[in-house]
């Protein structure tokens, strides 16, 4: 498996916050694989809980190194957490072991979780999450709209922040629902105290918008494509202005 790396910035200061780890595999002989189509075999086979391990050390691992390079940005770093995974009753441990291991300051973590991670036995994933929150990392609700998007839970769980689904970001400049449920999300999120990032942002306008909605937190080709970790360290780790 290889990782590549896409960035997030912050419109109102320009800067990178940080990066969120997209997982590849590389095969031999089929070549580069999406993780839309391996995640999901990985699941069935139980193979999600090493990979989903290895994915939480190897960020840690790589954050140390990056933070040894350049100590003046302390940079985040986003993972994917598939159901699966979080479920597992390791899960905690593993997250407060990689941390350990490599000295990483747990607010630099960010989980990503999906919808369908917190709607089975509400009990359980309120005391996983209370877990997490002593632990101390953070914890995101990817593809936020696209699944149960149950404003109870959003009540009711210990989150800090929301990842707006790049399909909301695609239509919001031609489909006026879409921009109406981007900013009743946005508007959500800001009187719950959670932040929001959007997704998937390709163009100027899509930018503009999602900013003056109330959204500066950015991903998205037009900052940057995933990109694989030599070339990403190339460009963004150890530079004095990072953008
Ligand atoms: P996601 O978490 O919603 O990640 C965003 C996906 O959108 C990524 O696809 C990313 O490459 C792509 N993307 C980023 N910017 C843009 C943009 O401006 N426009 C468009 N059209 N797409 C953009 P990717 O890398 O193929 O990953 C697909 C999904 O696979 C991810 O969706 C995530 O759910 C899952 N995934 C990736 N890595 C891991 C992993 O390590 N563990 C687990 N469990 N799932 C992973
Ligand atoms: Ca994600
Ligand atoms: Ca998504």
């Amino acid at each position: 498996f290889v990782p590549y790396y896409e960035k997030q910035i912050d419109l109102a200061t320009g800067d990178i916050v940080g990066f969120e780890m997209l997982a590849r595999w590389n095969s031999p002989s089929l070549g580069v694989i999406s993780p839309e189509i391996f995640i999901p075999i990985a699941e069935e086979s139980g193979l999600i809980y090493v990979i989903g391990r290895w994915v939480i050390r190897d960020a840690c691992a790589r954050l140390a190194a990056w933070h040894r390079v350049d100590r003046t940005q302390p940079l985040g770093i986003a993972v994917n957490i598939s159901p699966l995974q979080f479920r597992h009753p390791d899960f905690v441990a593993c997250v407060s072991q990689a941390l350990v291991d490599f000295s990483i300051q747990p607010g630099l973590l960010t989980l990503e979780i999906t919808e369908s991670s917190l709607i089975e036995n509400i009990d359980s994933v309120v005391a996983r999450l209370n877990e997490l929150k002593r632990v101390g990392v953070i914890v995101s609700v990817d593809d936020f709209g696209t699944g149960y998007s149950s404003l109870y839970y959003l009540k009711h769980l210990p989150l800090d922040e929301i990842k707006i689904d790049k399909s909301y970001v695609r239509d919001i400049l031609d489909d006026s629902n879409d921009a109406a449920i981007v900013e009743s999300i946005i508007a959500i999120a800001k009187n719950l105290q959670l932040r929001t990032v959007a997704e998937g942002v390709e163009t100027e306008d899509q930018a503009r918008i999602l900013r003056a909605l109330g959204c500066g937190l950015h991903q998205g080709y037009l900052y940057s494509r995933p990109l694989p970790a030599a070339e990403f360290e190339r460009l963004y780790i150890g530079k004095s202005q990072m953008l």
